[in-house]
């Protein structure tokens, strides 16, 4: 299955729906991030956990997963809709 719209990236976010965690700010994202989250989502479809095999799998897709999750895990809160303010 591949993602062929933006429409297709948010669909499969609902596979990950122990997060609560919207993915359509992640079209922000530089796209290798984007990747990543989609890769993350349609791996779900085979584990739906986070346990070993599971990162094994985006491992094999993704060699690199961990830099994106990494800088996605630091930026994320920098995608979202609402005005961020600056730290005083
Ligand atoms: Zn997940």
């Amino acid at each position: 299955m591949v993602a062929t719209s933006n429409q297709s990236v948010v669909d499969f976010a609902l596979v990950d729906n122990r997060k609560d965690r919207p993915i359509r700010h992640l079209i922000f994202a530089p796209k290798p991030v984007l990747e990543y989250a989609v890769v993350h989502e349609m791996c779900h479809l085979k584990h739906r956990n986070h346990e070993p095999e599971f990162w094994d799998l985006v491992g094999r897709v993704l060699p690199d997963w961990q830099e994106r999750k990494t800088w996605l895990d630091k930026n994320e809160h920098m995608l979202g809709w609402e005005k961020v303010e600056p730290l005083v």
